[in-house]
């Protein structure tokens, strides 16, 4: 649960364990020294509370400019109104001053009616949020869509987010014997055992094709390994250590390459003689390196921020070209990291699937959860990737960059309407030509604007964002 990694970590007699994680293949006896409140699991409850009570409010474009225009519009009105009432009435020889007076301000305030306004931004967002949805991007409310659009930084979770979050074997490597008779031989006797680790051993000798035995005095040696007899035939399966303890080594060339490639080595000794070397990693997503082109076409500075260790977080990162890593870290340390990017002025997206993403996702400007992840992390992202595929999350950028786009659209035809019609309807052209504007022209005007936007905003229906080409 703390580190979001799918292999359980070795704990000996006297160590701490963390309540809610799990225990694989042991008995515990455990005294709680904290309880309650003060719980890892409750602390990280908090971290995401505090995060999610700190977001400062997003500041709608129409709204900025609905701020302004009201005040200019009345009196605008008022002004044009008095001004003929007063002066230019008797000027240009109006008949009835009153009437013209008020037909000026009521057309004004016709005219200048902010609907369109008003639903420049609610229909786009509409649209582009049932457009997510049809995509499998679950946007959780409209903001997320104006902070999406102007990120700048996208950190990402490693396991279960750049990869797949399940550890499977990579290569087997047999030494005086073939590959299926190493998997049949390991695979014999890790069907015994319940760690993740022998799980995928005995999958991968089973699709192989390779025949398991019955084995006999199978017995665990905790950090190191698992022994068993097959055929009358000592066979030893474990790490470095577990071997060499028993006066056997390794092939340390071929154990060095597949440790910098971020792959567990897991050791076969077979009557005394090593027999080969089964490689198992957490592949990276087949999508991953796709999204991450996508990402950086886009313009955003990509992070990686994992639990795992430096080598495997680097041997990921090389592969799809993340330079930037931050390895080891803990639920907390990712949330800082988060918040620290902030505090340069970035805007930032977090992508995790882990409850030890929680907080991050909840403190970055918009988080982006994996919907193959936990509950506890599409809790508390802003947006749902429903497949949990990466590259849903490049084109959910891409969407709401569409998105705000059009509201932007959408408020300059609001506006286009007004702008061109407010001076007519204040009868700038009735000097002149004698042309003035009635109030039921203003009227169609009006609705004519809302048609516009409301086309404008549908049209984004059948968008379909670069990344998912
Ligand atoms: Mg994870």
């Amino acid at each position: 649960m703390i580190t979001g990694e799918p292999v359980p970590v070795l704990r000996k007699p006297g160590d701490a364990v963390i309540g809610g994680t799990m225990n694989t293949n042991s008995v515990l006896t455990f005294r709680a020294v904290r309880i309650g409140k003060d719980t890892l699991l409750a602390q990280i409850i908090r971290m995401v509370e505090e995060a999610q009570g700190s977001k400062p409010p997003v500041q709608k474009v129409a709204d900025r400019v609905v701020s302004r225009f009201i005040p200019a519009v009345l009196a605008v009105a008022i002004l044009s109104s008095l001004a003929w009432y007063f002066m230019l009435a008797d000027i240009y020889d109006i008949a009835d001053p009153l009437l013209f007076s008020l037909t000026v301000l009521i057309s004004i305030l016709v005219v200048a009616c902010p609907c369109a306004l008003g639903l420049a931004t609610p229909t786009a967002v509409t649209v582009g949020i049932g457009r997510g949805a049809e995509l499998g991007i679950l946007i959780k409310n409209g903001e997320v869509l104006e902070k999406a659009a102007g990120a700048t930084t996208v950190l990402f979770d490693k396991t279960g987010t750049l990869t797949v979050g399940r550890p499977m074997v990579t290569d087997v490597i047999a030494i005086g014997t073939d590959e299926k008779q190493l998997l049949a031989i390991a695979g014999s006797v890790e069907k015994n055992s319940k760690h993740p680790l022998a799980e995928t051993i005995v999958i991968k000798a089973k699709s192989a094709g390779a025949a398991l035995s019955e084995t006999e005095g199978f017995d665990t040696f905790p950090g190191l390994g698992v022994s068993a007899r097959l055929d009358g035939k000592e066979v030893l399966v474990g790490n470095r250590q577990f071997l060499l303890d028993r006066g056997i080594s390794a092939d340390d060339g071929a154990l060095r390459n597949l440790e910098e490639a971020g792959k567990t080595a897991v050791l076969v000794a077979h009557g005394g003689r090593f027999a080969g070397i089964i490689a198992i990693a957490d592949e990276v997503r087949p999508t991953s390196a796709a999204a991450l082109e996508e990402f950086r076409r886009m313009g955003l500075e990509t992070v990686m921020v994992t639990g795992d260790n430096a080598v495997t977080a680097n041997a990921v990162g090389k592969r799809l070209g993340i330079a930037n890593i931050k390895a080891g870290t803990l639920p907390g340390d990712k949330a800082a990291e988060v918040a620290r990017l902030q505090k340069e002025g970035n805007t930032v997206i977090f992508i995790g699937d882990g409850i030890n993403d929680a907080p991050a996702l909840s403190r970055a400007d918009v988080g982006i959860a994996l919907g193959t992840g936990t509950d506890v992390a599409m809790d508390s992202g802003d947006i749902v990737l429903v497949k949990g595929d990466l590259l849903d999350a490049a084109a959910a950028i891409q969407l709401s960059r569409k998105v705000m786009g059009r509201i932007k659209m959408n408020v300059f035809w609001a506006f286009a309407y007004n702008m061109a019609l407010i001076p007519i309807a204040a009868g700038a052209l009735f000097p002149l030509w004698g042309i003035s504007f009635r109030p039921e022209f203003a009227g169609l005007a009006m609705a004519l604007s809302s048609v516009t936007v409301i086309s404008l905003s549908l049209m984004m229906k059948g968008y379909m964002p670069p990344a998912k080409k």
